[in-house]
């Protein structure tokens, strides 16, 4: 299995237009971030999970020909924004897109996207089936996917294992319950918005409080705001076998 970020940013991504802060302005690569989603792969199926408001210059950049299907870990518009332009599949793939998410995401996706769902369809919208999952593990082609709960302060979200791997973004706190699914990963993706405390999002500490709790062999974080700093620096400071992820960045399993 194969995982590439396609975005590590928070919201309004790195740089934030019109800031002038020393993270803004860094000249570095890995300090470039696009809104936060992944691309997973293995021999024979590609899934994203979200698709921001990057998705289509993401999709781009890493030349991804075939795409079967879509995971939404929850509704804010920095994970949902770039779903019109899942359309590009459509017509080269001849068929609609297979999307999963839970009963709120479907509502709201409903709301945000009526002319994709309304019955009379203006040509060349994009067509998608969506899933409504819940907590029970469910199969794309040959992955099996496992929803893991998290709170994003008062919303629920999904995290997603497959395998040994597991991806949680836009939470602060997972249940006692959910970390059961956590265990035993080779790679784990969570969230580090910044140093300071936040209402909604996991601090530097606080993902690596979790990290320390769960022990996975390796781990990346991600959804990283200006305010966390440069990476160069603040990749020194995380304990052994903790990385922050950067844009780009592949990793096998
Ligand atoms: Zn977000
Ligand atoms: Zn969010």
């Amino acid at each position: 299995m194969k995982i590439t970020f396609l975005g590590t940013g928070t919201s309004q991504g790195v740089p934030i237009i019109a800031c002038t802060c020393k993270t803004c302005k860094s000249p570095y690569a890995e300090d470039k971030r696009l809104r936060s989603s992944i691309l997973v792969e293995n021999n024979e199926f590609c899934i994203i999970i979200d698709t921001g408001p990057d998705f289509r210059e993401q999709m781009l950049r890493e030349n991804v020909n075939k795409l079967d299907a879509v995971l939404f870990t929850h509704e804010h518009r920095d994970h949902i924004a770039g779903l019109d332009d899942i359309r590009a599949y459509n017509y080269i793939l001849r068929k609609s897109m297979d999307v999963y998410g839970e009963e709120r995401v479907f509502r709201f996706l409903q709301l945000e996207f009526p002319y994709i769902f309304t019955e009379k369809k203006y040509p060349g919208v994009p067509e998608i089936n969506f899933h409504t999952i819940d907590a029970e593990p469910f199969r794309i082609g040959n992955m099996i996917i496992q929803p893991v709960r998290a709170m994003h302060y008062k919303m629920p979200v999904f995290g997603y294992r497959i395998g040994d791997f597991a991806y949680i973004t836009d939470a602060n706190q997972v249940p006692e319950t959910e970390k059961e699914k956590l265990k035993d990963l080779k790679v784990f993706i969570v969230c580090a918005l910044r140093k300071k405390q936040h209402i909604s999002h996991y601090t530097l500490n606080g993902a690596l409080g979790l990290i320390h709790e769960i022990k996975p062999e390796t781990s990346y974080l991600t959804h990283i705001s200006h305010q966390m700093g440069l990476h160069n620096e603040i990749q020194k400071e995380l304990p052994e076998n903790v990385f922050l992820a950067y844009d780009g960045l592949k990793v096998e399993i």
